[in-house]
């Protein structure tokens, strides 16, 4: 049976790199209010961290989640007539709480009608081994769990060019833990990041394919207005890639994956007027379109 992801984006959640923790401004690319432009004002003032002592906006977290699932699967179920869902935990950095928030919040997931597990998406420098612990208790109850890992790169140089704030080592390792858990693991790669060559992006999907992931997300990287990467292309420091170069570059990718890794998706975009560049990540409709044919040309099925 197809089982269908409902995308849930909780109110105070934020990032390391946002915060100032690790960096300030975020990944150069990163616009937070483009990831959930329908957050109050009120929910934007509160943000959470590992190291609050208590959280008063539990209780309208956990309704949050429950509302958004609920409007998602009926959504999904009226378009697909789906049946089973996974609860994804998609905005932000969906590990980067008090522990106590997570247990509650994953724990709600579990237990939603219809959810036969949860994905979480996170940075490799916001998981912990008391979040896998407990997650690999879930799994062995038979629910279904996988960590999304924001990967984007291998190469360090890149990852200090976008202002990641981590480092391929601490990827691999938490990617190991992971595993080691029992867990499945996603990762997301971009293509086009600041300078890197084609050779460097296939190098990356080399090293996360030696990680023995489960499952990758590809896509390619756009601007959005209020980026300091939008900076970056007014003056002239970067250009974005081609979408002939981002079709050659994923066809070279996917013919690299060995049969066990899923490819979970291969284009992304914003369909709206946040859109700097390039023009022909706006319409995801065409994008996706023109990508399957040209994975059909060189003999692939997506
Ligand atoms: S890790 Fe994600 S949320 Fe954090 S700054 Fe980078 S893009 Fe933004």
């Amino acid at each position: 049976m197809k089982v269908y992801k409902t995308p849930i984006s909780i109110m105070g959640f934020t990032c390391p790199n946002i915060d100032g923790t690790v960096a300030k401004g975020g990944c150069v690319y990163c616009e937070n209010e483009s990831f959930s432009p329908n957050l109050s004002k009120e929910h934007k003032a509160f943000k959470l961290n590992p190291h609050l002592s208590e959280n008063p906006h539990l209780d309208k977290q956990l309704l949050q989640l429950e509302s958004q699932y609920e409007r998602y699967k009926k959504r999904l179920a009226k378009k697909f007539g789906a049946k089973k869902f996974i609860v994804y935990f998609q905005s932000f950095s969906n590990t980067y709480a008090p522990f106590s928030t997570l247990k509650a919040l994953y724990e709600r997931a579990f237990n939603l009608p219809d959810a036969i597990g949860i994905s979480i998406g996170t940075r490799s420098d916001c998981m912990s081994d008391e979040i896998l612990e407990f997650l690999r208790s879930k799994k062995e109850q038979g629910k279904e769990v996988w960590i999304e890992y924001g990967v984007q790169s291998a190469f360090d140089e890149t990852l200090r060019a976008i202002n990641r704030g981590h480092d391929f080592a601490n990827t691999a390792l938490w990617i190991k833990k992971t595993k080691n858990a029992g867990l499945n693991t996603c990762v997301h790669l971009i293509f086009g990041l600041p300078n890197e060559t084609q050779q460097m992006m296939l190098q990356s999907v080399q090293s996360v394919i030696d990680l023995h992931v489960d499952a990758i997300k590809f896509h390619s990287l756009y601007i959005t207005k209020h980026t300091k990467l939008a900076r970056d292309f007014k003056d002239g420091f970067f250009v974005p890639m081609s979408e002939e170069l981002y079709l050659d570059t994923l066809i070279k990718a996917i013919k690299m994956l060995p049969p066990n890794i899923i490819l979970q998706r291969i284009t992304a975009g914003v369909q709206d007027d946040t859109l700097l560049s390039p023009q022909w990540c706006y319409d995801s409709h065409r994008q996706k379109n023109r990508a399957k044919e040209a994975l059909k040309k060189a003999g692939l099925e997506y």
